[in-house]
């Protein structure tokens, strides 16, 4: 009682009770299970060690949804792993797992965890003044592996041992309650890793789960502690948030906790000060990125990178203007330096690889470029590298309500042309990329008919241009 009692009192220290559900109680099949996963089980339980399936591969398979990966959990040590299996590879210093490939699979197999205070030495944990764990080495059992998971789905351990599943933090209950809850106290846990916080957003937005009140309540005020993380770290996080067929909750949601100003600052302060393109332009990217991923098209970083920064980048771009209005600078460079400042500013936030930075200031590029289809122009910018993204970035920005003279509309004719039809296109704008007045043909006809078909047109107040004037 007493022992309970003071459990319940420290907050990290969750109260620990196992909770097995047995086979016919659960809908986990072991077909739905990565044959990879259940040989390492099985090697690991032949060398009389445990060995369970963890974290969003139980989640997702509970879920009846399909894993996008598997991770397992045993309390043999990373260099035991390295003994049982050929391919297996020792990585991370902060946090040391296992990858174990078999075939063309890799899967993770992490050591049972304790919790830092069980530290032998600093060696296998540290933390930083802000609570931040810095390293997490600190093994464990079964029992404290649980509690020093993140959220309470992600803690649920199944064996192929009696293919039951165990739950020492009632996961089970909150999959059925369909709510994303931390184990322990929130703000501790957010302190220890902030990019917890993130990972509460994703998760509440990819399943169409409700965050906890008790979990949600301490975002707003820690979000700041996204600050101490590494850029590369925010980078490899920023993708799973808009890369997971959710992307149009989760910014939504990363708006509303305060996350997206540590994430996207200057994206955010256009955003709260009411620029409704930009609002537009970033739903639209979003909703097109969840679609893409729905029937399993490639998306790119760099197009999503593109997006979240072009409206900090266009507003940059119009202070340069203003600057340096008198020196005649040509557009593009104004619009490079514009970019260039641009992206240094987010670097500090995260980290953008040079191979999604190099084909996202070619998409920039080519805004300015694809309006310039005199001469050849046109068939030089439809043969770049880049083309591709750029139309679909310029079909975006109309989406979004910007009127750009029926660019998209021209490009995608082009696109669908022969030659010949492609010259006419091309003869149809001028030098500065304008539609060329048309000259309208008018064939005469029998003065009856002409008086009749005026009049009814102007009754029924039709617009009798043809709709295909500009070709
Ligand atoms: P996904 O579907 O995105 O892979 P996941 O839950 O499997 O979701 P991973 O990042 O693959 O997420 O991590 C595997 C498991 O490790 C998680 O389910 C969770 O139990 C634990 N975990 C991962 N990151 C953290 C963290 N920052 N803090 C605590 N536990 C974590
Ligand atoms: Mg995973």
């Amino acid at each position: 009682m007493l022992k309970r009692l003071f459990n319940n009192l420290i907050p990290n220290r969750t109260a620990v009770k196992r909770q097995v559900i047995p086979r016919e109680q659960h809908n986990i099949s072991r077909k739905n299970i990565s044959s990879a996963a259940i040989r390492i089980m099985k090697v690991l339980h032949e060398a009389n060690f445990a060995g369970y399936l963890v974290g969003g591969g139980v989640r997702d398979l509970l879920l009846n949804g399909h894993p996008k990966d598997f991770d397992v959990a045993t309390d043999a040590t990373p260099e035991q792993i390295k003994g049982l299996f050929r391919g297996a590879r020792i990585i991370g210093r902060r946090f040391r797992i296992v990858h174990v490939r078999i075939g063309r699979e890799v899967i993770e197999v992490t050591t049972f965890r304790a919790s830092h205070e069980d530290a032998s030495h600093a060696k296998q944990a540290q933390q930083t003044d802000h609570g931040m764990l810095t390293r997490d080495n600190v093994y464990g059992s079964l029992e404290t592996d649980a509690v020093r998971r993140d959220f309470t789905i992600n803690a649920l351990y199944y064996t192929t041992e009696g293919f039951a599943i165990h739950d020492f933090v009632g996961g089970t209950r909150d999959i059925k309650r369909r709510l994303i809850c931390m184990i322990g106290d929130p703000a501790t846990r957010y302190q220890e890793d902030p990019v917890r916080m993130l990972r509460a957003v994703r998760f509440a937005a990819k399943l169409g789960f409700n965050i906890e009140p008790k979990t949600a309540k301490p975002i707003p005020d820690l979000a700041h502690l996204l600050r101490n993380i590494s850029e590369a770290r925010m980078f490899e996080e920023v993708l799973k948030l808009f890369m997971a067929g959710a992307a149009t909750a989760t910014f939504n949601l990363l708006r509303d906790y305060g996350l997206l100003a540590h994430l996207f600052p200057a994206t955010d302060a256009i955003l709260a000060g009411g620029d409704q393109q930009a609002e537009e332009l970033i739903n639209q990217a979003m909703v097109n990125t969840d679609k893409r991923i729905r029937s399993k098209q490639r998306v790119t970083p760099a197009f999503i990178y593109a997006t979240l920064l072009w409206p900090p980048m266009q507003a940059e771009l119009a202070v340069l203007r203003q600057q340096k209005r008198n020196q005649k600078v040509p557009e593009i460079v104004l619009q490079q330096q514009a970019a260039q400042s641009v992206i240094r500013q987010q670097l500090a936030h995260t980290s953008i690889p040079k191979r999604f930075q190099i084909p996202m200031r070619e998409i920039w590029d080519l805004q300015l470029r694809l309006p310039q289809r005199s001469g050849n122009r046109a068939l030089s910018s439809f043969e770049h590298a880049r083309f591709r993204a750029a139309y679909d970035f310029v079909l975006l920005r109309e989406q979004s309500g910007e009127n750009l003279g029926g660019l998209g509309d021209w490009w995608t004719r082009y696109q669908d042309a022969n030659e010949v039809a492609r010259e006419k296109l091309v003869a149809s704008v001028d030098e500065q990329g304008q539609d060329k007045p048309k000259r309208k043909r008018r064939r005469r006809k029998p003065a009856a008919q002409r008086n009749s078909e005026d009049s009814s047109a102007i009754d029924a107040g039709k617009d009798t241009s043809s709709p295909n004037a500009e070709l």
